[in-house]
């Protein structure tokens, strides 16, 4: 089931700066590399990770909670 409306995907098209999340998945879908973005409620880090990624270490809190865009959308 897609979930285009989760708020940190919001926030990491914002980050990427498209205003819409359709948009940003559609740029980003068939990537090897994909914006991911932290999972913890205190940070909102940014990456280019796997399009699978979904426990990526984060550069900014040290947890390992790093979660491409495309597993928030529900695409993989
Ligand atoms: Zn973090």
């Amino acid at each position: 089931m897609f979930n285009l409306s989760h708020p940190k995907l919001v926030t990491l098209a914002e980050a990427e700066g498209y205003a819409e999340v359709a948009n940003f998945l559609e740029d980003h879908t068939l990537g090897s590399v994909v914006p991911a973005i932290c999972v913890a409620s205190d940070c909102d880090h940014t990456a280019d990770l796997e399009p699978d990624q979904r426990a990526g270490f984060c550069e900014a809190c040290g947890r390992a909670s790093m979660k491409s865009g495309l597993v928030f959308a529900g695409l993989i």
